[in-house]
């Protein structure tokens, strides 16, 4: 695919459209704008322009389809897969001024809100209502971003993910053309599902001007409990069989012993240096609650557990939900001048214990350091190997063990992407992972974007 370049002429138009205050070509833009939180090699776009509004979008993307010079939306980059670098240069969408929450319908719980809202904000202003937005990424997105990389979290195991909360979009698409799909029913059964074909794809087909998603009332009460095992294995088999329970948790993440020691330095915890499990319940009431994790308790230690601590108040467990949040910073804490590589495989839930053994064994073959933790409720493990990109050598052994890890997922019906996408890092897993359907979303692709223009060198080599 050949390429436009932006000239001053393209940059004048848009201009013309926004305003000279809403485009950028500044140094320090360009360079903040060219990378995500991965490793990936950065990019400087030859433009940032930060929209207000679905027709600016449209007038911007008609030129640019036009001209063929590639656009990249851009929410908080945050991701960890180069999924908002713009490889090919040209025009990077910033939504930070579409932030605005444009309607709460409270009865239907249901919100509209712009791209460029922080998913964090929208808790905040949704819990004055008693509502929330559950998928949870950590990190300070974006709802754009969430619905580009179909986000998910820690809540995850008991909600789903942000494709389980999108009811309806406005997007537009490469031509400038605005289109709503979806429905604000909470069930439909008309047609192909376009909603969900936007979702999760990473810019790649068109840019999401505005969002409606479901919303679930918060909980009346909640109780956590930190679960320590002897072994890795013990805290990976009680994952399944509390998942079978009929017990639903509201989150179920383990963190292995070097991940626990990297949080206890980082966050001056003093938590036992074993496989550890951090698991929540939310419910009606307390006593109810008690009984759910009495029978958890059982679960944990037929199965070997040698502490089970459940009488945590929220002081200590907002303290606790915010380690776990912080696991990169402490794992970047702990590796100075280090990145890390991100594996973030997902697999059936009967598989998990399986997964996470194959990838210590991986490490230990290979002599490399990692850290495990993720959300094993819902089979997904991430494992982050720290070493140093600019280092061939080096990085190629880091490389060459997280493909056998993610093989290994392949093999049992997982995928090599649970939630951070596809981006730059996980594509050369793409055929292995879809096979023949992999030419059926390039086609798609083809159909939207004939010119390449969205997001290119994402998702397809
Ligand atoms: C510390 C840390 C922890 C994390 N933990 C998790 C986790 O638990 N779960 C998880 O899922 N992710 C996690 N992530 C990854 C990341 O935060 C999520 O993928 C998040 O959804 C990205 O949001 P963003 O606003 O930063 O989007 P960006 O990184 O800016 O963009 C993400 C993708 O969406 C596209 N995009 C953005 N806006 C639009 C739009 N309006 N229209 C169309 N496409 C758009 C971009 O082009 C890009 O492809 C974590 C990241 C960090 C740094």
């Amino acid at each position: 695919m050949t390429y436009g370049k932006l000239t001053n002429k393209e940059l004048d138009f848009v201009r013309e459209i926004v305003g000279p205050d809403r485009v950028s070509t500044g140094e320090s833009v360009l360079d903040l704008h060219g990378k995500d939180e991965s490793f990936h090699r950065k990019r400087r776009p030859d433009a940032v322009v930060w929209p207000l509004n679905a027709e600016e979008i449209s007038r911007i993307l008609r030129m640019a389809n036009e001209k063929r010079i590639p656009v990249t939306p851009w929410g908080a980059g945050t991701s960890l897969e180069g999924n908002s670098i713009p490889v090919q240069g040209g025009i990077v969408l910033d939504f930070q001024q579409m932030n605005h929450i444009l309607q709460l319908m409270e009865k239907d719980l249901q919100v509209r809100v712009e791209p460029g809202v922080i998913y964090k904000e929208l808790n905040q202003y949704l819990s004055r209502y008693g509502l929330f937005f559950p998928p949870d990424p950590g990190a300070s997105a974006t709802i754009g971003g969430m619905v580009g990389n179909n986000a998910s979290g820690v809540r995850t195991v008991k909600y789903g993910a942000t494709k389980d909360f999108v009811l309806n979009m406005v997007v537009v698409l490469p031509s400038g053309e605005i289109i709503q799909v979806g429905t604000k029913a909470a069930k439909s059964s008309s047609g192909y599902d376009l909603c969900r074909l936007f979702v999760g794809s990473e810019g790649t087909l068109g840019v999401v001007a505005e969002v409606i998603l479901r919303l679930i009332g918060l909980p009346a009460e909640f109780m956590a409990a930190v679960v320590q095992f002897g072994a890795l294995r013990q805290a990976t088999d009680v994952v399944s069989q509390i998942m079978r329970s009929g017990l639903s948790p509201a989150a179920l993440e383990l963190l292995d012993i070097p991940t626990v020691q990297a949080v206890n330095r980082y966050k001056n915890l003093s938590l036992q240096e074993k496989p550890t499990l951090f698991i929540e319940y939310y419910g009606t009431s307390l006593a109810g609650l008690k009984e759910e994790l009495a029978w958890v308790e059982e679960i944990c230690t037929d199965n070997g557990s040698i502490r089970f601590d459940s009488g945590i108040g929220r002081e200590e467990r907002n303290r606790l939900w915010e380690a776990r949040y912080q696991v990169r910073d402490s794992i970047g804490a702990s590796n100075p001048g280090l990145s890390p590589l991100v594996i973030d495989t997902a697999v059936p839930i009967s598989k998990y214990p399986d997964m996470v053994e194959w990838s210590q064994k991986v490490l230990e073959k290979t002599g490399l350091r990692g850290y495990a933790f993720g959300h094993a409720g819902s089979g997904n493990l991430h494992l982050e190997i720290p070493g140093t990109p600019e280092e061939k050598g080096q990085w190629q052994a880091v490389e060459e063990a997280a493909d056998e890890i993610v093989g290994y997922a392949l093999e049992c019906g997982g995928t090599a992407t649970g939630e951070h996408g596809v981006g730059i890092g996980k594509r050369k897993f793409m055929r292995r992972e879809h096979g023949e359907s992999l030419k059926l979303m390039k086609q798609i692709k083809d159909l939207l974007d004939p010119n390449g223009i969205m997001n290119p060198g994402k998702i397809f080599d």
